[in-house]
């Protein structure tokens, strides 16, 4: 690996791994002296606050060869875990097929931050506002343990992250976003609209304190297939914001799946969503605002999805 670059008493000494092998040393070498830093822009925010100390060893892996493209890979669009949010936010690709995933980017700080923040550092923070989009996806992380690469789903990942006291050594390589079956691949080229026989819908939201450049208090993705008979085929629904750890709401899914989009289906995913959606309160928004805000959300969108005031829901 290349050596240190700041070496004053001061300061950490910073890392610049060109390999995942070489950042997998030198993180056994560091030990906990040692963090793996992408954009910084989370890392800084809790060592300014106080919340965490800087390490004295922090291990750069902006350079690491293959860690900064967004191509197509066997197992669908594969996103490098240091692409930052700002080139996730304009690629051409991610806009046609993943909409969801750029409005979630959009909604996202600021350009000065979103150009140094990376998807994986958003990631790893485990409450960031792109995982609600990603989850709706059924979005894979593959990570490098040092030897081999592992990939694990994003909503298998989450829940253990979120154990107080959770550490992890591995490097995550890349986000991997299945491209759905191929006889799908052509209608989601063009736009999530009416393609086929069949209809698809999708919406992301994020609610904030204010309009824009705000923490979210709510996350919200939802992504349905209808279809020619306006039954439901597939149904994601992902919630999440502020300081609440992002999942999907599977039973509020399992609801829909089959049924036509009509009063009784969205009454009963209102309520399912606010029985299973869990999120956390602080000093700006109660629990119960929260679930309020989620449930109509996915409600209204599944209203929409099902044709809203021309079609059959509502
Ligand atoms: C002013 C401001 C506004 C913000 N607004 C928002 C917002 O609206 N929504 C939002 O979601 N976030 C927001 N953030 C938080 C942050 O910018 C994002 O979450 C960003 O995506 C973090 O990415 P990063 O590359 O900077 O992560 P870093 O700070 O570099 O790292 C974050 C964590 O991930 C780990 N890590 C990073 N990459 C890897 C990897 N490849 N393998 C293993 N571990 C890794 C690090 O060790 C660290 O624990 C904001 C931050 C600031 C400063």
């Amino acid at each position: 690996m290349t050596g240190s670059i700041h070496e004053t008493p001061a300061s950490p000494h910073v890392w610049q791994p060109k390999t995942a092998e070489e950042a997998w040393q030198c993180k056994q070498a560091c030990g906990s002296e040692g963090i793996y830093i992408a954009g910084g822009t989370l890392l800084h925010t809790r060592w300014e606050a106080g919340i965490a100390a800087m390490p004295p060893h922090l291990i750069d892996i902006s350079g690491i060869d293959g860690l900064n493209g967004i191509k197509i890979g066997e197992a669908g669009l594969e996103l490098g875990s240091a692409v930052s949010l700002q080139a996730c936010r304009n690629h051409p690709m991610l806009l046609r097929r993943f909409p969801l995933l750029t409005e979630a980017m959009r909604a996202i700080a600021a350009p000065s931050v979103r150009h140094l923040g990376t998807i994986g550092g958003n990631v790893l923070s485990i409450v960031g506002d792109s995982i609600t989009a990603l989850l709706a996806y059924d979005a894979a992380l593959v990570w490098f343990n040092g030897q081999s690469e592992q990939t694990e789903k994003l909503t298998d990942w989450l829940p253990n992250a979120a154990v107080p006291g959770y550490t992890d050594d591995r490097l995550l390589l890349r986000i991997v976003l299945p491209l759905e079956g191929a006889d799908d691949k052509q209608n989601r080229c063009t736009d999530l609209g009416a393609a086929g026989n069949k209809r698809h819908y999708g919406a992301f939201h994020k609610i904030g304190r204010r309009e824009a450049f705000t923490p979210s208090v709510v996350t919200a993705a939802v992504l349905v297939t209808l279809s020619e008979a306006g039954e439901i085929e597939t149904l994601r629904i992902a919630a999440g914001g502020g300081q609440t750890v992002p999942a999907r709401l599977e039973e509020a899914e399992q609801d829909g799946i089959g049924k036509q989009i009509d009063t009784d289906l969205l009454r009963r995913i209102y309520e399912r969503v606010g029985q299973i959606y869990k999120p956390q309160e602080d000093a700006f928004a109660t629990s119960a605002y929260r679930k309020q805000t989620a449930a109509n959300l996915i409600v209204t969108e599944l209203w929409k999805a099902g044709g809203g005031i021309d079609g059959q829901g509502g």
